[in-house]
Parts: C-alpha cells; structure tokens; sequence
C-alpha cells in the first residue's frame, strides 16, 4: 500500500480524413446587427449538455471554444463518429474552458482529422486535460478490442476506436498553458483572449475574446459559491456577446451543511459497527473535494478510528496536479494546505494505486471509508467493493453526485432490494445516503448574477436540457426584459 505518494511533489514538472459537411445558415433573428462581423456556429452542447464545441469566427480567424465529447447513451456517443461541421485543418487554435471530457473529449479527434493549430487553457487545465485524454482513450481502445471481438465471432468487423493513444500524445504536444486568470493571450494583431476564473474545478476558465471592436465571453461551465478548494466564480467582464451554460439554469442547490451532516450520520452509523462505507466518485474535483471534508471532520475530532482509501489511480493522478496547484485553491484552501497534516496527507489516508492494493482493502479490517470510481457505479473499482460490501447490513454507501437514469448508482439510490453485479445477484442490504449540496456547477441565481454583470447586447443559451432551456429563457426574460436565444445545434449566427 502506498503511504502518499504526494508528500514528496511538489515540483512542476492513418485515418481517412472526413469531409467536412457545412451546416445549413440560420440566421439569428436579431434586430440590430451588432456589425461586429462575429459569426458562431454550434458544434455540440447546443440543446443538450454535453459535447460542448463553438465555432467563432471573427476578424479573420478561426476559433474553436472547446471540443467535448458527447456522452451519455448509445445514440449521443455516436454522435462523436460525425464529421466536425468545419475543415479541423483550417482551425486556428482552441481556446479550451476546462478538462472535464465533455468540454475537452474530442480533441484528440480533432487533431486525428487535421488540426495542427495551439490549444491554450491554464496550466492545471492541461495537466488535468491529458490525464483525462489518457484515461478516455484507454477505455475507448478497451471497449473496441471487446467490440471486434464478439465481431469477430459474428464474421463482421466492429467499428475501431474513436482514438487511440497515439492521437492523444500528438494532442498532448499542441498545448500551451497561458500565464494565468486575467493576462491577455495575443491571438493576432486584433484579437487577443482573457481567461477568467469560472469556479468550476480547478483550472476552469470563462474565456473573453477582445477584437476592437468588442467582445465575445463564453461561460465554459460556471461553479458554485463556496465549494471546497476552488474559488468562487469571479465577476465577468462587461460583453457585446455572451454564450453561457444553462445546466441548473431552473434549480437552486441544497446548502453544504445539509452535506456535512450526511456524511457524519453516515461515517458514525457505519463505522464504529465495522462496516465499510463506499464512497463513488468522480476522479476530478469531488474526490479532492470529498478528501477536504473528511480531513475536516477528522481535524475536528469528528471522525472514528478508520482509514480512508482513496482507491482510483485517475484520482489519485488528479489529485496530484492538485497538489501541484495550491495558488489556484481559495483562500481557505491555500491556508489550510499550507501545513501539515492537509487533506492531500493526514493519518488515516491511504492511496491505493495498483489492482493487488486495491484487494487488499477487502481482506484488511472492516470499518473503513472506500472512495472509488466511477461516480455513478458504470465501471471501475467501486464495482468489486458494491460486490464485496452491497449485501452487509453494517455496511454503507454515501453518494456525492447526481446518479443518471440507467445507472446501477440510480438503482441502489432508488432503493432496488437486489441488483445485478458481474452476472451475480447481489442482495442490498447496506444503508444508504445520499449527499446533495456538493456541485460544481452554478445554480439559477448563480447564473442571472453572471449574467447582469456581463450585461450584453445578446445573450445566447448553450449547455442545457430541452426544458431547462426553456425555462431559464423565461426566467431571463421576466429578470431582464428580454428574451435570450437558444442555440439550436448546427446553427451558424451572424452577428
Ligand atoms: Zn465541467
């Protein structure tokens, strides 16, 4: 078993191409052009939330904000098959707003199919990007090799991987961190792009490009307030065109207190009775976050005798570059990392890195706290802990995050008595919690803050579900007196 691994780091450190299919021109029903020869295409999270990809065409370039994967069911991930609606070879550069795959997951297509130009985010952004990229494309070759397997067996051949490895190193070589939040990135003698600090997981930007004759600011996805480690999101500049998320655009998120007390009646209903309490995570963001709460409680003399496992090698990876990064944390994130013990290395923290570690933490004693991928019970090692712990009365399950229709974390939230694992009938019968105020992303009074702040002449929706759209619309438009547009997906808006 590893101690920590992050005590002693501190240091930086031939396909055919597709053509293109240009989509049909839809002009934005604006009544005043705003003559700033600005001309936007939606290539993805355009009436839907994932896949996020904006053309932006403007003073003689060509600007991809974004190239994310669609994610989510059969019928979206076929969707990344389809050609991009541009000539990838005649992009410019990409201006990339965060790691998560749904902002950054085709890149490595993108550079597949022609691109050669820079991909500028912040320094975290591209350490956290390539891991993820890894990640992403190690499972898609898996999932191919399995897929041209039962081909094979059928005397058909399967589909190859969207990318592979190879793709994902010549990704790698093409970015370049910009010197922080708020420094200006010449992109040309007239346009130049600001990163601002989204609050969304480390390294998250809204991205500002400036042409002289004004502005254009994409929200990438915007945070909540007083999340663990990040920072708040910051104020946004003033902007002639604003292209923001709207994911809980008709929501208002449960407060952090109502977490901290989940996560205390679970950690002492489970562990003084020797059961395990698993934790499913996402590798990004809410494990750290879910390492910084636990950290709390134990500092505080609220947490039994027990270890914690950190038990994924992406998380554990992540969080490295995390540690890597502490200028990028809040205040109170900076002060409290600044010593030792912190939540990255205290007592009963363990990462746990290869497959033999990761056995040994169900034959070690009971009584310990599990945090494991995937967040939402599809894949990885949670799997073989829900196997070895699902059906122990003493044992416990706390999720953290949203748990999708389909999934077997929806299932057991939903109270299911048995449920299907590795072929085998597992019965449920550990108690379970679930913990809601953690989210990365802004709630509806988050976003019209943002959006009277930015105040600009139009204000187009993206990153959103059919009726979330709609409603956040109407919200915006009983707030401000003015209806926003929704952008359609293929949809190019002169402006
Ligand atoms: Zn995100």
């Amino acid at each position: 078993m590893i101690r920590n691994p992050l005590r002693s780091i501190k240091a930086s450190t031939h396909r055919p191409w597709q053509t293109p299919v240009a989509p049909d021109a839809v002009r934005y029903d604006c009544r005043e052009r705003t003559g700033r020869d600005v001309k936007l295409t939606f290539c993805g999270a355009a009436e839907t939330v994932t896949g996020s990809c904006h053309l932006v065409e403007i003073s003689g370039l060509k600007i991809l904000l974004d190239c994310g994967l669609f994610q989510g069911g059969r019928d979206r991930s076929d969707r990344n098959r389809e050609p991009f609606p541009f000539d990838p070879r005649e992009i410019d550069a990409v201006l990339l707003s965060h790691a998560h795959l749904d902002h950054a997951g085709r890149l490595p297509l993108l550079v597949q199919r022609g691109f050669a130009g820079r991909i500028y985010c912040t320094t975290p952004t591209a350490e956290i990007a390539k891991l993820m990229l890894a990640d992403s494309a190690h499972l898609q070759m898996e999932e191919a090799s399995y897929r041209a397997r039962k081909a094979k067996r059928r005397g058909e051949t399967a589909e190859p991987p969207l990318y592979d490895m190879d793709d994902v190193l010549r990704c790698a070589a093409l970015f370049r961190p910009i010197n922080g939040y708020g420094e200006d990135l010449h992109l040309s003698d007239r346009i130049s792009a600001t990163f601002h600090d989204a609050g969304h997981i480390l390294g998250s930007a809204a991205i500002e490009l400036k042409t002289p004759d004004g502005n254009v600011l994409f929200s990438g996805d915007l945070g909540n307030r007083h999340q663990p480690i990040v920072r708040d999101p910051s104020a946004p500049p003033r902007a002639d065109v604003v292209l923001v998320e709207s994911t809980y655009g008709n929501r208002r998120h449960r407060s952090m207190e109502d977490t901290v007390s989940e996560f205390q009646e679970a950690i002492d209903t489970v562990i003084p009775n020797d059961g395990n309490l698993l934790i499913p995570t996402f590798a990004l963001e809410r494990a750290q976050e879910v390492l910084y709460e636990l950290f709390v409680l134990w500092r505080n003399g609220n947490l039994p005798r027990c270890r914690i496992y950190l038990d994924s090698p992406l998380a554990i990876s992540t969080t490295r570059v995390f540690a890597r990064h502490e200028n990028y944390f809040d205040e109170e994130g900076q002060a409290l990392f600044s010593s030792h013990p912190n939540p990255f290395d205290f007592t009963p923290l363990r990462y746990s890195q290869t497959t033999d570690e990761s056995k040994e933490i169900n034959r070690a004693s009971r009584g310990n706290i599990i945090i494991a991928g995937s967040g939402m019970c599809t894949g990885g090692r949670i799997i073989h802990h829900l196997r070895h712990n699902l059906w122990h009365e003493g044992s416990g399950i706390l999720f953290v995050g949203y748990q999708a229709v389909g999934t077997l974390g929806r299932r057991i939230v939903e109270g299911a008595d048995h449920v299907r694992i590795f072929g085998e009938e597992i019965r449920v019968a550990s108690r379970v919690w679930t913990a809601n105020g953690f989210s990365s992303h802004a709630d509806q009074p988050i976003l019209l803050d943002w959006i009277r702040q930015a105040d600009p002449e139009h204000l187009i929706l993206v990153h959103g579900e059919d009726d979330t759209l709609e409603a956040f619309a109407q919200i915006i438009e009983s707030d401000q007196g003015r209806r926003p547009h929704i952008a359609q997906h293929g949809e190019t808006l002169d402006l």
